[in-house]
């Protein structure tokens, strides 16, 4: 593994135009916070943190926008989303810049989260029509004879979007494409660590045709803005994706609100002894160390048939040394930093309290800075932290099973349930255990870390409330609205 070398020093080439947005216009607000690269803890610039007077006054005018009837039909919504893909993928090499320097992502993580984003967008676009509604059976009682009714789908109003630091753009475009493409108006709090992805996005929504008034940007802290926007009485809807902590405050500060929750995961992959072993391995390795494990979707626990596992563990941690940690603006860089030194250090912590418990480090184990190198472990006790909490980091746990019945069980013993994999030949098996794993979706020979941004994403216990993936996420940000005719009358 190669080791972390020197760091760009150099400014973003982009700047926002201002700290925020509000009120239809970019301004600065009363305090600023920095934004620093986590790499060498470089200064990027400022932005507004905004308190929760300003958070009032954004959310008071983008409601006013949404109320006064202000004409954007859905051809026009439709024609703006199509126009911010396009304009995301033209500015490719800024918001790749951005993403990159502020977060946690190598230039080439970045690049592919810009293309993610332009496919969210455009299938934010093709949400517009299908913003159907039916008509509705009322003669079916004598109650209802003579009437004639049907629904519509009706935006909820005002959607405050509250987003983690690990997918800066696209997680972004999750909730921003969705809820302005059912004609709502947005009120986005970006993660702390990255206020000037979001910015830099909302500057391409503008210029594709989204009006000033429907969008507002507040950044800020969790306990600062996001409190006050996910408190608002003029907030409609709440979407959240961060960590389950959070979401339990952010559900209690929402109150009787709408709110949609994409939180964490502990996914388990099972590798049965007929699996094609060594690209398992390779699948598993690429799906627990991507974005140095920031992702909600990582393999964090592999369940490995006993029968292969001596030979499975020797693969992954061939491919785990084969790969290249430095720094993020290298493109031969496989892993970059944590998204902060205090992150790396609690990861240290994890596996330190693992390996008291008895668990062996088969290869990484080691931290510096904001960097900490992928690292596998093995014989790792059922109560430690690396396997009972998400660990949101580049450590994976291997522990070998005997019985199908076992892996099941081992992979459901986590209060998450977002995603899993399961790797074998034979399909009849494969279909079983998709049955039995409790979580939201089950990749067959693949790692947990797949998604498209189509599928209804989310998964059941701690992993979330409710489903995003576009066309799910427009149907929770709509409401069904009734007109019944009284003939006759
Ligand atoms: P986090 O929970 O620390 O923060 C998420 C957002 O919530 C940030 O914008 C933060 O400022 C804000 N926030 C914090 N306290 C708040 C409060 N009291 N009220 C309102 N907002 C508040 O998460 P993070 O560290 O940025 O991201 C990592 C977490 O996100 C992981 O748990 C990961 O699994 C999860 N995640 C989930 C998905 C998914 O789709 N399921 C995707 C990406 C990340």
């Amino acid at each position: 593994m190669t080791t972390v070398e020197s760091a760009p020093t150099t400014q973003p080439t982009w700047r926002p135009p201002a700290g925020a947005l509000w009120s239809g216009r970019w301004v600065d607000g009363a305090s600023a916070m920095p934004v620093h690269d986590p790499e060498d803890g470089s200064l990027l610039g400022h932005v507004t943190d905004t308190c929760p007077t300003e958070v009032d006054r954004a959310v008071t005018d983008v409601a006013a926008a949404v109320e006064s009837g202000e004409d954007w039909p859905a051809w026009q919504r439709r024609e703006a989303l199509d126009a911010a893909a396009r304009l995301v993928l033209r500015h490719r090499e800024r918001l790749t810049e951005v993403i990159s320097r502020e977060g946690c992502k190598t230039v080439r993580e970045a690049s592919s989260e810009v293309s993610r984003a332009a496919e969210t967008l455009r299938l934010s676009a093709q949400q517009t029509a299908r913003l159907i509604g039916e008509t509705l059976p009322f003669s079916d009682t004598p109650r209802g004879e003579g009437r004639l009714g049907w629904y519509t789908r009706e935006p909820v109003g005002v959607v405050a979007a509250i987003t983690p630091f690990n997918d800066p753009l696209n997680l972004v475009a999750h909730k921003v494409g969705p809820a302005l493409a059912g004609g709502n108006g947005v009120v986005l709090k970006p993660a702390e660590a990255t206020p000037l992805t979001a910015l830099a996005f909302a500057e391409i929504l503008l210029d594709a045709g989204v009006p000033a008034g429907r969008l507002a940007v507040t950044p800020g802290t969790g306990a600062g803005a996001g409190r006050a926007l996910v408190g608002h009485p003029l907030v409609d809807l709440v979407s959240f994706t961060g960590g389950f902590h959070t979401g339990n405050e952010v559900a209690r500060a929402a109150g009787a609100k709408k709110t949609l929750m994409e939180l964490g995961g502990n996914n388990a992959v099972l590798v049965l002894d007929d699996a094609a072993r060594e690209a398992a391995a390779q699948a598993v390795v690429t799906g627990a160390f991507g974005v140095a494990g920031q992702n909600c979707l990582s393999v964090q626990r592999v369940f490995v048939a006993s029968r292969i596992a001596d030979r499975f563990i020797r693969d992954v941690v061939t491919a785990t040394e084969a790969l290249r940690v430095g720094s993020k603006a290298d493109p031969r860089t496989d892993i970059g930093p944590l998204i902060s030194e205090r992150e790396a250090r609690r990861i240290r912590e994890w596996v330190r309290e693992a390996r008291e418990g008895g668990a062996e480090v088969r290869t990484g184990g080691r931290q510096k800075g904001a960097f900490h190198w992928p690292t596998v472990l093995t014989g790792v006790p059922a109560d430690a932290k690396v396997m009972t909490e998400e660990i949101f980091g580049p450590v994976l746990v291997i522990e070998s099973f005997g019985t199908l019945e076992e892996a099941v069980s081992r992979a459901n013993d986590t209060r998450y349930g977002l995603q899993a994999g399961i790797f074998t030949t034979a399909l009849e098996t494969a279909l079983d255990l998709a049955e039995r794993l409790r979580v939201g979706a089950v990749m067959i020979n693949d790692s947990s870390d797949f998604r498209i941004d189509a599928m209804p994403f989310g998964g059941p216990k701690r992993s979330g409330v409710g489903r995003e993936g576009v066309r799910y996420a427009v149907e929770a940000m709509t409401e069904p609205k009734i007109v019944a005719v009284r003939r006759g009358a």
